[in-house]
């Protein structure tokens, strides 16, 4: 997936601000902070979409939230609180196609968000 940004971030070929690495899951600072916070969690594997998941892929959309948890406790948002947000396709405002949870904190947070 030579196109895909993430990819390329993934493989360190373009560079990003990593808080977190495992063998299967990566998380870096968004490049366009919308919050105090705003970290993108994500699978080394490539799915555009969440609709690309599939049943065997569960524990793994798990434990990026777990990993959200633990980067939120890091950046010490995780009593006063933390959203998390997965855009999918257009009208959601998905930009990258490559799935990945935004954590966001350090603010208050609107409801319903726009
Ligand atoms: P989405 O709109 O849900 O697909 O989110 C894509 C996010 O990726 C946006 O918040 C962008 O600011 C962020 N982004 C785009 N390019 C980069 C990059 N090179 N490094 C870090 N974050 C990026
Ligand atoms: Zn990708």
């Amino acid at each position: 997936m030579a196109e895909c940004i993430f990819c390329e971030i993934i493989a360190r070929r373009m560079p990003a601000d990593f808080v977190y690495e495992d063998d299967e899951v990566v998380a870096f600072k968004d490049i366009n902070p919308q919050a105090p916070v705003h970290i993108l969690v994500l699978p080394r594997k490539h799915f555009s979409t969440l609709l690309d998941l599939k049943p065997e892929d569960a524990s793994l959309v798990g434990k990026l939230i777990l990993v959200a948890n633990e980067v939120a406790r890091k950046f010490n948002i995780h009593n006063r609180g933390f959203r998390l947000v997965f855009n999918c396709n257009r009208e959601a405002g998905q930009s990258i196609y490559h799935v990945h949870l935004h954590l966001l904190g350090g603010r208050i947070m609107m409801w319903p968000p726009g």
